[in-house]
């Protein structure tokens, strides 16, 4: 595909928008001398620390992320979390009551959530029992109003990366948008999607500071693909969707690269640990492989092993009344500690 092909997708009337022009957009900063005077905005003049807008466009931080991915700046879309990303892609490729997106199944929630939102049908598409992708299956449901398939690897809530070669296979049969959520990614032994965006203007990839970063609170999910779907995407965003406390912090936290390795490791360790004494607990029938942050655990009538946990104050995700995921606890790998205790929960658990 080529990415004119692509923005052909997008709903006419937003490719024609004219976006919301902020106060210091219609400024150009370059052209001034030192010691502005801001009364533009309508702001308070009163330094509270806050009492300016963010950038909206949220320059420095791209820059930290664009040495961080090696990739450019113009490659970057910075959501108020993912799940901003999520919505406007649906909102930017489909026209409600009108266009579908295929979602496999199970996995993350929000896809589908955002499609209704939007009124945009979806077609589900199940996972194989080892929740493995048919590519097959999926390309089978494409009609003339698919304009989405959303992807998520490692996927949640089973933990497995999806084969590389069936997700190729989708970029290159679809004539549409390819989303690959890399929620996940850090925590699994395999290679980002990142560097293919450059040669397929079909793929955006999403990533998030909420879950390896530890940043969660903060709202910071991104989209990486062709610099034309990103900018798309900017002129229908809210113009301030990300504070400015959320980007200086970020840009603090991505220059310790090390403390994060440093936890994502420890997770990693921990993750091997959980699964290798989960295992002989007398409850515990299954505990499928994990690339990522938890793990998903065929349990002995899982809402009561949920009930009999939180009794002891741990709270676990109760996946069993989710397709393929009959009698599943998805646990989240925290602390030793806090693993050490679930475990001494468990064992008492028959
Ligand atoms: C947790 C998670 C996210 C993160 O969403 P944010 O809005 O960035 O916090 C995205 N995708 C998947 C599959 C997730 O599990």
């Amino acid at each position: 595909m080529t990415i004119q092909q692509v923005l052909a997708l997008a709903r006419p009337a937003l490719l024609s928008l004219k976006p919301y022009s902020s106060a210091r957009d219609e400024f150009d900063q370059s052209t001034a001398a030192r010691d502005l005077i801001f009364l533009d905005a309508n702001e308070s003049p009163y330094p509270t620390t806050y009492n300016r807008y963010p950038d909206p466009h949220q320059r420095e931080l791209k820059k930290v992320i664009a040495s961080l991915k090696q990739i450019s700046e113009r490659q970057i879309f910075i959501g108020n979390g993912s799940d901003e990303a999520i919505d406007l892609l649906i909102r930017a490729f489909c026209q409600p009551s009108v266009h579908n997106v295929i979602i496999p199944s199970p996995t993350y929630g929000m896809y589908s959530v955002s499609a209704a939102i939007n009124e945009v049908s979806v077609k589900s598409v199940s996972l194989t029992s080892a929740f493995d992708l048919d590519p097959d299956a999926v390309l089978y449901e494409i009609n003339n109003n698919t304009r989405i398939i959303f992807l998520c690897s490692p996927n949640n809530p089973s933990g497995n990366l999806l084969s590389s070669e069936a997700i190729d296979k989708i970029i290159e049969s679809f004539s549409g948008l390819v989303i690959v959520d890399e929620a996940y990614i850090d925590f699994s032994g395999s290679v980002s999607l990142l560097e293919a965006i450059d040669r397929k203007p079909n793929l955006v990839v999403l990533q998030t500071l909420s879950k390896a970063w530890g940043l969660a609170g903060l709202r910071l999910g991104m989209a990486f693909g062709h610099p034309d779907i990103i900018a798309l995407l900017d002129r229908i965003k809210p113009p301030y969707n990300i504070s400015s406390v959320a980007q200086r912090l970020a840009i603090e936290a991505l220059d310790d690269r090390s403390s994060k390795q440093r936890r994502v490791n420890e997770i990693l360790e921990q993750r091997r640990l959980m699964a290798k004494a989960l295992q002989p607990l007398k409850s515990v029938k299954h505990v499928f492989p994990s690339q990522a942050n938890f793990l998903l655990v065929r349990i002995k009538d899982a809402p009561r092993a949920y009930e009999f946990l939180v009794n002891d104050g741990i709270v676990v995700r109760d996946r069993s009344r989710v397709a393929l995921c009959e009698g599943c606890l998805r646990i989240t790998i925290g602390t030793a500690e806090e693993n050490n205790k679930l475990l001494k929960v468990l064992a008492a658990y028959e």
